[in-house]
């Protein structure tokens, strides 16, 4: 499903950052699995009554030190009108109405149904009671809370979640493949997209999205059925210079938890980043099917060595995806775009592929009499079957008397043996060894 993004917005020491770890306090582990992939915490994922939602503070929007307040100020509801489900209009309940309250207000005002009023620093109940006077800024009766007292923030989460009315439209096909198109600004998403919806004569529709104005496209190719993930963000130039980037890192991890594969962007003319990899790295942990996409192929100058030298740089800077397809394409020029289609039916495919329990029971005999599993302690591991209970990601399990005595390289060497029997190209595999007791019946 899709979450929401949630941004706060409100004038300097209303009480923003401060809210901002209040909510985060409710944290899922989710967040583990982000990090490492942004550099400092603009953003959380807040879990509520099940339903998650991605939190901004637009106060930490770094943005242009020469500018005034009023101007940061401004800037940053802009942003979060651009970018945000929902707009947390921050006051301060100890403070009167200000000018700069005002002039947000009247910012926010053509964009009403999206902005909660929450009037803070209501310590007490009496202060409670003070919160009516910002019913002027038009937004109607404010939430009153407080942050560092932590008061009526669950009723704050209850509001943000009933509004956040993320429809779930996108689980109403179950059979079309999703595809999240990232990569790096400028490395060429847009005009993939562009290509491939305009290439493509059979465009079925335009799924709006709810309250922020995304729009995912569904093309048909050799009658299935592919939705191309969220390409309106992309689509759209963006007016705003800064802080567009504060939110791509975001919305780029919400495109991948919403695919099913996702087509890695690399410009031929830049190489594998580390943006790029802890990218890549975030969709394998998510067992997300990956492709590489090598756009901008008709910028570079050929001989017969260059396919093979960038192919070795890719293969070594993102050696944990090698089971990942490369595809040198030029966006510009139409290259080999239809094949990025051909390989997303191709790869859909391999990740609803199961292997028989029969069949891969006599290729773990065959592996592991080939080379058999030791332990430094003298105790070996023994095994005892496999099978594949999943699809999508395809997952083995292979169950043996003591997990624990198999080694990272025996682990590897297992999993090497799979991709070189099974193939799955271009899909993220998950192997779970797992202890069993030989005697015992059932578990
Ligand atoms: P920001 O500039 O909007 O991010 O505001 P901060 O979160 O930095 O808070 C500004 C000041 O207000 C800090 O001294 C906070 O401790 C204080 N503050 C924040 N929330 C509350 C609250 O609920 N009650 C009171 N009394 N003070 C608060
Ligand atoms: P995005 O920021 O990733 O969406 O990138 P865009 O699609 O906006 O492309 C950025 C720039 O690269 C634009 O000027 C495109 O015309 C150019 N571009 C995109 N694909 C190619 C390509 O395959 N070859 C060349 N030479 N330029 C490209």
């Amino acid at each position: 499903m899709r979450k929401g993004i949630v941004a706060i917005v409100g004038r300097p020491n209303v009480g923003k950052s401060t809210l901002f770890n209040r909510l985060c306090r409710k944290r899922s582990a989710i967040v583990d699995a982000m990090e490492g992939i942004t550099r400092d915490r603009k953003y959380e994922i807040v879990e509520w009554v099940n339903k998650t939602f991605y939190l901004v503070d637009t106060g930490g929007i770094v943005i242009n030190p020469e500018d005034d307040i009023t101007k940061a100020v401004k800037f940053q509801a802009e942003i979060a009108i651009s970018e945000a489900d929902l707009i947390l209009f921050l006051v301060d309940t100890k403070v009167d109405v200000t000018g700069l309250d005002m002039e947000i207000g009247k910012m926010l005002t053509p964009y009403h149904p999206k902005v909660l009023l929450v009037a803070n620093k209501a310590d007490t109940q009496e202060e409670e009671h003070d919160v009516y006077g910002f019913m002027k800024l038009g937004f109607g009766e404010p939430q009153a809370i407080s942050a560092t007292h932590g008061r009526h923030i669950g009723d704050l989460l209850d509001r943000i979640v009933e509004r956040l009315d993320l429809t779930d439209y996108e689980d109403a096909d179950p059979e079309e493949i999703r595809v999240a198109i990232v990569g790096k600004p400028n490395v060429g998403k847009s005009s993939l997209l562009n290509r491939l919806v305009g290439e493509n004569t059979a465009i079925v529709n335009e799924i709006p999205g709810t309250t922020r104005d995304s729009i995912d496209s569904n093309i048909r190719y050799h009658s299935q059925s592919i939705r191309l993930i969220d390409t309106a963000g992309l689509r759209k130039k963006k007016s705003i210079k800064y802080g567009v980037e504060y939110f791509s890192v975001m919305r780029t991890i919400e495109s991948i938890d919403r695919s099913d594969i996702v087509v890695l962007m690399i410009s031929a003319d830049d190489g594998v980043t580390d943006q790029d990899q802890k990218i890549a790295s975030y969709a394998a942990r998510n067992y997300k099917s990956i492709i590489i996409a090598v756009n901008k192929w008709d910028l570079v100058s050929k001989d017969d060595k260059t396919t093979g030298n960038f192919v070795k740089d890719i293969r070594e800077s993102l050696s944990f995806i090698s089971y990942a397809p490369i595809l040198f394409i030029s966006a510009l020029t139409n290259l080999r775009l239809r094949k990025i289609l051909d390989l997303i039916l191709q790869i859909d495919l391999e990740s609803k592929k199961r292997i028989g329990t029969s069949e891969l029971n006599d290729f773990l005999e065959q592996v592991v009499n080939k080379f058999p599993p030791s332990h430094s302690s003298g105790k070996h591991a023994k095994f005892y079957y496999c099978t594949q209970p999943t699809v999508k990601p395809p997952m083995f399990i292979l169950f043996c008397n003591n997990a624990k005595l198999i080694t990272e390289s025996y682990r590897r060497y297992i999993h090497n043996q799979i991709r070189d029997r099974f193939k799955f190209e271009g899909v993220t595999i998950k192997i779970v060894f797992r202890s069993k007791e030989k005697k015992q019946k059932d578990d």
